[in-house]
């Protein structure tokens, strides 16, 4: 695993802890009986999962902790970054840190082979879902010292399968093994596979409308996975604009975390929000492609 990393910039192991939750969540979901499942178990798993990803990781932890795209109060943060740790996903912390990690080397021609993605899904697979990065000198990616040192995100740092695990306790409390193996196995097992494999996609195939000048990835953007993500699939238009709370740039690139956003804008909950074509968002070293530049799976 050396060969994935320079030993100056850090360290590529595997995660036992990372790896233990992963089957943890997706085994048990081998014993689901689908013929139980109906419309309303279908709301609820699907209202929890727009909570949690697209209210909690995208709009919460993403477009709001990471990237500071809008403001809000230090109370409605928290309730974001909790509802994030409801998704499964693991640490926020570790999330925040991975995002300026892979940001700062993507952004760059020399990106180590385990943050640049000229790898097969089966190789992505494993890397992303059971190794582990520990950078060497955290300094030099300039991460907010308020993120790191945030109360609330290091207790969550330290407890965040316990949350889940304790909602699991309630969900099978308050109705049944079915509806726990759905609600808390299946959603969290969903959002585990689907986060990972829309980070790899966008990586991958698509089309761009922007290049990154010296930087090893622009990122794809695709109608279909950035429509099912909340927006997160839209991935070119973030790396040249990621300082925008609105992914989609045109009328066919449907983000539906905007949505959101502009409902929490008028509810008064943030405030501030940048978006693309608005405020200043692009990122200097973004150029704008005369056509779109197309990757297809057939032509890798
Ligand atoms: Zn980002
Ligand atoms: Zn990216």
């Amino acid at each position: 695993m050396n060969t994935l990393i320079d030993k100056n910039i850090g360290t590529v192991e595997f995660s036992s802890p990372k790896t233990l939750w992963l089957y943890f969540i997706l085994i048990p979901i081998l014993w689901i009986d689908y013929s139980k499942i109906d419309l309303k178990l279908s709301l609820i798993t699907f209202g929890i999962t727009c909570l949690t990803v697209c209210l909690g990781h995208s709009i919460g932890l993403h477009r709001g902790v990471i990237h500071k795209t809008y403001n809000t109060s230090r109370t409605f943060k928290n309730i974001l970054i909790y509802l994030f740790v409801l998704s499964g996903l693991g640490s926020p912390l570790n999330w925040i840190k991975l995002h300026y990690y892979r940001d700062y080397w993507q952004n760059r021609q020399d990106c180590p082979k385990y943050f640049a993605y000229k790898h097969t899904i089966i190789q992505d697979y494993w890397w992303n879902l059971h190794l582990q990065f520990t950078a060497k000198d955290i300094e030099r990616y300039t991460i907010p010292k308020e993120d790191l040192n945030d109360k609330w995100i290091l207790w969550l740092h330290k407890t965040w399968y316990l949350h889940n695990i304790f909602f699991m306790i309630i969900v099978y409390i308050l109705s049944d093994l079915n509806s726990l193996l759905v609600i808390m196995f299946l959603r969290i097992g969903i959002t585990i596979l689907g986060h990972w494999y829309i980070g790899f996609a966008t990586h991958k195939y698509g089309y761009s409308r922007f290049e990154i000048e010296h930087a090893n990835e622009s990122a794809y953007n695709d109608v279909i996975l950035g429509l099912i993500s909340f927006g997160e699939g839209f991935h070119n238009n973030h790396h040249a604009h990621p300082k925008s709370a609105k992914f989609s740039l045109k009328w066919y690139e449907i983000d539906l975390g905007w949505y959101l956003i502009l409902l929490l804008k008028r509810l008064k909950l943030i405030h501030n929000v940048q978006e693309a074509g608005v405020a200043n968002t692009k990122k200097q070293q973004a150029k704008k492609n005369n056509r779109f530049k197309w990757s297809f799976p057939w032509n890798q």
